[in-house]
């Protein structure tokens, strides 16, 4: 039996090709490749500004840097997300302020948001979950009438459309992630947009260990040996041999968007109809990445947990994931800041019957056949014994 992975990064020729081609070009860090993917992802974005880094983490790092996040400060975030949307707010002695998702889109619930800024509020952080934009009017709004930053954790948002405004060039900063699994893969990588000079111009120089590029430009005469650190900075740059397959993917971002939302058509026409799984629900006014597939099991009705479910898939060689166990579970954010299970049930009853399902461009019709004939199987059949 042939399995399906839960993900498989789509490499094809091309990106070996240009892999190889900086590989025999000598130059295998930051150089020129890197320079000419931040030129086209700004280009294909819309941005003012696309500054590379090695991961979506360190672009979350450098967007508060550019904001200058201080100890004791806070910032919002949804409860539903990765770690990594939380875990940057910490190296600043700053405090994660978690907020919770709404049960259909599992975005940040914007109607909680204003009851959990205080005067040390300093920035929101929504997360596109699955690749669904958040309500971004509202975020904005709110930010405004508080004096917020908006800062995108768009790690599963590329690409994305919010009422025909291209995720990238909605909030003052956004950060993408180029990790192996995500919907445009460098294996490890990120991305950072925004269109403000200064905040640009300091994620440049933070991200190469604080290195004055101002400096390099005032003593050219002397030198290109000279250089002035201007600040303690961070070895977060991308590498020329990432670029190569960041170019590579840039080119048919789109294209894999197109097969993976017709893989979500396939599994919502064939789910659709169904009392025992809720499909994801999809907001009218705009358009997924669709990075995940994410159905909700109904529990009450099938008595059995998302654990079997899983197993029972695997069973039939296909993977599936969790996103996310909500952050406040974990031992960490429950023991620094107090959080504990109950906090934020919206999250937590996602969580309890969530499944993600694979969604990827590689995904062949029969792939696609076999996942959709597991789940109707298992559901049934789990459905059957409870009935028995
Ligand atoms: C993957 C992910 C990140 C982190 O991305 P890296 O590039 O691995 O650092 C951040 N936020 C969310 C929501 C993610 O899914």
């Amino acid at each position: 039996m042939k399995q399906i992975p839960f993900h498989e990064p789509y490499i094809t020729d091309e990106e070996i090709a240009e892999v190889v081609d900086s590989l025999r070009s000598g130059w295998l860090t930051m150089g020129p490749k890197t320079a000419r993917f931040e030129k086209e992802f700004a280009r294909y974005i819309g941005s003012k500004y696309s500054v590379t880094s090695n991961s979506c983490t360190a672009a979350l790092h450098l967007a508060l840097k550019a904001i200058d996040l201080k100890p004791g400060d806070e910032i919002i975030i949804p409860a539903m997300t990765f770690t990594a949307t939380g875990e940057v707010i910490c190296y600043f002695n700053a405090k994660p302020v978690i907020v919770d998702v709404d049960r259909d889109t599992h975005n940040i619930d914007t109607s909680q948001i204003e009851q959990a800024i205080t005067s040390k509020t300093r920035a929101i952080i929504p997360v596109h979950f699955a690749g669904q934009p958040c309500d971004m009017d509202e975020i904005l709004s709110i930010a405004d009438k508080y004096g917020l930053f908006v800062i995108e954790d768009a790690a599963h948002s590329l690409p994305a459309w919010y009422k025909g405004r291209k995720v990238g060039t909605i909030g003052d900063i956004t950060c993408f992630s180029f990790y192996a699994t995500k919907t445009l893969a460098t294996g490890e990588g990120g991305m950072v947009t925004t269109k403000n000079d200064e905040w640009a111009e300091r994620i440049k120089v933070l991200r190469l260990h604080g290195i004055s590029k101002d400096a390099w430009k005032r003593y050219s005469n002397e030198g290109s040996w000279f250089y002035e650190v201007i600040e303690a900075g961070y070895k977060y740059n991308m590498t020329d041999v990432q670029a190569a397959l960041g170019i590579a993917q840039l080119k048919k971002v789109e294209w894999m968007r197109e097969r993976r939302a017709y893989i979500a058509e396939r599994y919502t026409e064939a789910f659709r109809g169904l009392d025992t799984i809720a499909v994801p629900y999809v907001e009218p006014d705009r358009v997924s990445a669709w990075h995940l597939y994410v159905v909700k099991l109904n529990i009450e009705r099938l008595q059995v947990n998302r654990a079997t479910f899983i197993e029972g898939l695997k069973a039939k060689g296909i993977g599936a994931s969790v996103h996310f166990i909500p952050l406040h579970i974990h031992p960490f954010y429950r023991d620094t800041f107090g959080y504990k299970p109950g906090d934020f049930p919206g999250s937590e009853w996602i969580y309890e019957r969530s499944v993600s399902l694979p969604i990827y461009p590689g995904m062949t019709d029969n792939d696609i056949d076999r996942v959709i004939e597991a789940v109707l199987y298992l559901v049934k059949g789990l459905r059957d014994e409870t009935a028995a």
